[in-house]
C-alpha cells in the first residue's frame, strides 16, 4: 500500500469530519441563525441611525427634550463639576462635587 495516499486520504477525511460536525454544532446552537439576527439588528439601527441624522439635519436647531424642555447641553453644563483635590488623600475628583472618591472624606 501507498503509505503517502493513504495520509493524504485520512487527512481529507478528517478535514471532511470536521466540516460536518462544525456544521452541526451551527445548526444545534443556532449559531448561523442568531448570526443572521445580528446582522439584521445592525443593518435596522445602521438606517435609524441615518433617518435620526437626516432628521436633525433637516430641523437643524438643538435637540430638546419635550417634558422639562431643556437642551442637551443644559443638562450636561449642570453635571460638570470643577475637579478638585482631596486634602486627605491627594487624589483629583472629577466626579463628586463634595465627597472624594477614593478615602470619602468630605472637601473642606
Ligand atoms: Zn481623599
Amino acid at each position: 500500500m501507498d503509505k503517502p495516499i493513504v495520509i493524504i486520504g485520512l487527512v481529507l477525511l478528517a478535514f471532511l469530519v470536521f466540516l460536518l460536525l462544525r456544521e452541526l454544532q451551527a445548526w444545534y446552537w443556532k449559531i448561523n441563525e442568531r448570526i443572521k439576527l445580528q446582522k439584521e439588528t445592525i443593518e435596522l439601527l445602521r438606517s435609524i441611525d441615518i433617518k435620526l441624522d437626516n432628521q436633525a439635519k433637516s430641523k437643524n436647531e438643538e435637540n430638546t427634550f419635550q417634558i422639562t424642555g431643556k437642551t442637551v447641553n443644559d443638562i450636561y453644563d449642570k453635571q460638570k463639576i470643577v475637579p478638585w483635590n482631596c486634602k486627605h488623600c491627594h487624589t483629583l475628583n472629577t466626579i463628586n462635587e463634595s465627597i472624594c472618591e477614593k478615602c470619602g472624606k468630605e472637601k473642606s
